[in-house]
């Protein structure tokens, strides 16, 4: 077994959805080891393998495995979280018992969409980026020709939990953020 607990540490509003709350789960293990095999039995991940992340989009929710802890963000409420936490538990555990008969996939799978950037911006149209838009941001930043630096509103208070989602998403993809985990 590799992953034999967790208990949920923070739970956090998701300002990415008002509606949902965010959960960070300490983990007893670290699960790095099985990343590579998860990225190649599970569908539509990203996976970073220097940064040790991989991020699992399960029923519109992302999942984001760290070498020490978990998050959850887009979840209902704590027994949704409990249940996807057991459910991962599960996955890891017997994906790992099993890694013997499963090719490791070290790529990084999945590419982030501009649609995917675009809902945790600040959405206002601000034009403060230098675009005209926050979907042209968007655009413009999953094909590297901007940094999130630049929109600066999302840097404010108001939108602190967006951009820890945000962060953490670009952070598993690969992209430069500043001082992604410092404020979470
Ligand atoms: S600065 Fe941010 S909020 Fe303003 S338009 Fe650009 S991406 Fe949107």
């Amino acid at each position: 077994m590799l992953l034999n607990s967790y208990k949920i540490a923070r739970v956090l509003p998701c300002m990415a959805d008002p509606e949902k709350i965010r959960v960070i789960a300490e983990i007893s293990d670290e699960i790095h080891e099985v990343f590579p095999y998860l990225n190649a039995v599970l569908k539509g991940c990203i996976y970073n393998h220097p940064a040790l992340t991989l991020t699992i989009k399960k029923d519109g929710k992302l999942l984001t495995l760290h070498f020490q802890h978990i998050t959850l963000a887009k979840i209902e409420d704590e027994k949704e979280a409990e249940e996807i936490l057991k459910w991962l538990r599960d996955l890891i555990n017997e994906t790992y018992e099993h890694r013997d008969q499963i090719e490791p996939n070290y790529s990084k799978g999945a590419e982030l969409k501009a649609l995917d950037i675009f809902k945790l911006l600040p959405g206002t149209n601000c034009k403060k980026c230098g675009e005209l838009t926050c979907l042209a941001f968007a655009v413009k930043l999953v094909g590297r020709d901007t940094e999130i630096t630049k929109c600066d509103p999302l840097f404010s208070e108001k939108y602190q939990e967006k951009r820890k989602v945000l962060f953490e998403l670009l952070h598993a993809a690969g992209y430069d953020v500043p001082n992604v985990f410092s404020d979470s």
